[in-house]
């Protein structure tokens, strides 16, 4: 079989879950970001996993994407929505038990009109200009929202990952402007923030990346290993060259794995030449282009021919690897896409 297994450790995204809860702090709920199929890793697995581990709040980018986890988890934990209240999502917001992040005007009254009394937040917008209501529709509007009784504030830092970045003191002072006296849950730390400390905690915090083993939670447990099957083998001359565009030449004689996985399973191109995959312990450079479904790799050194090479595992976080393509390891977990094999490894159930 040419696919490639992406082995997912649902024990690690726990032990991540946990560990940020801890750093949030006793006071304060951690809920989970499963947002984009939990970071490409699978929503109903994920979601299950951590709803037995003690997580009661879920946070979705679309109402679609509420869809999965509320069949996978049924009634009880709050599913949130950070787009908020779309036209044409009011059916599922409703018969999912959906609780929407109001983003704007039109979106508040689009909701209080069409489900009067169900569950809302309101994202404020504290200086990333992404999604939320800003500060002078927020007082305009505020007195007679928060008499509608939202369940959660929350707002989004746009530079938590820059401890020292100014941005962060600005937005938090924005967001206590904002939200003092309200008397109402909030939130303002994802991954980023929670690491900056409780001042950043509030009530909730709404930690994505960290789960998944990626930066800027360092000590986190890795949670994914990518094995892509060696399909052939060949021995290239001094002088050869290797794959589109002729961009790796033999110095000296050299065997070549050709191994499944390629752009098209979400390894970028900009890994050509450059990225590392290991046999165990051993490293192997890759050679070459990365194709859309294809990777060559330099195995000259190894004893025997592996079945398989790892390019994410234990050696090469997601990270290490994102570094290594120009990209973050948010958009490695994302682009991963549907053509690996998944395997869910856990020891308890
Ligand atoms: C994606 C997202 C998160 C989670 O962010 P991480 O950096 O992955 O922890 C939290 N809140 C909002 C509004 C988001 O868009």
């Amino acid at each position: 079989m040419a696919t490639a297994t992406l082995t997912i450790d649902l024990d690690a995204i726990v032990a991540n879950w946990r560990a940020l809860d801890r750093l949030s702090g006793p006071e304060v709920q951690t809920a989970a970001v499963v947002k984009a199929d939990a970071y490409g890793l699978g929503i109903t697995r994920i979601a299950r996993k951590l709803a037995q581990a003690g997580a009661r709040r879920f946070f979705v980018a679309y109402a679609e994407e509420g869809a999965a986890i509320r069949q996978a988890l049924g009634q009880g934990p709050q599913i949130a929505v950070l787009s908020g209240h779309m036209s044409g999502d009011t059916e599922m917001i409703h018969d999912l038990d959906l609780t929407p992040m109001l983003n704007s005007l039109d979106q508040i009254t689009r909701h209080l009109e069409a489900l009067p009394g169900h569950p809302f937040g309101v994202q404020l917008d504290t200086g990333m200009n992404r999604l939320g209501v800003e500060l002078l529709e927020w007082q305009a509007v505020a007195p007679i929202l928060i008499e509608a009784g939202p369940e959660l504030l929350i707002s989004h830092l746009a530079c938590a990952d820059e401890p020292d970045h100014p941005l962060n003191e600005a937005q938090l002072k924005t967001f206590h402007t904002m939200t003092d006296g309200t008397g109402l849950p909030r939130s303002l730390a994802a991954t980023g923030g929670i690491l900056l400390g409780p001042r950043y905690h509030f009530d909730l915090t709404r930690p994505g990346i960290g789960l998944f083993g990626g930066l800027p939670h360092e000590t986190a447990h890795p949670a994914v290993t990518l094995s892509l099957p060696v399909i052939q083998t060949r021995e290239v001359a001094p002088g050869e060259t290797v794959g589109y565009g002729c961009t790796w030449v033999a110095e000296s004689p050299a065997i070549i794995a050709t191994v499944a996985g390629g752009y098209a399973d979400g390894l970028p191109r900009t890994l050509s030449n450059i990225a590392t995959l290991w046999d165990g312990d051993t490293p192997c450079p890759l050679v070459g282009r990365v194709s859309m479904d294809l990777i060559t790799v330099d195995i000259t050194h190894l004893p025997e021919v592996p079945r398989s090479l790892d390019i994410l595992g234990p050696h090469q976080t997601v990270d290490a690897l994102a570094e290594a393509g120009g990209t973050i390891g948010y958009e490695i977990l994302t682009s991963l896409g549907p053509r690996h094999l998944r395997r869910y490894q856990e020891r308890s159930q």
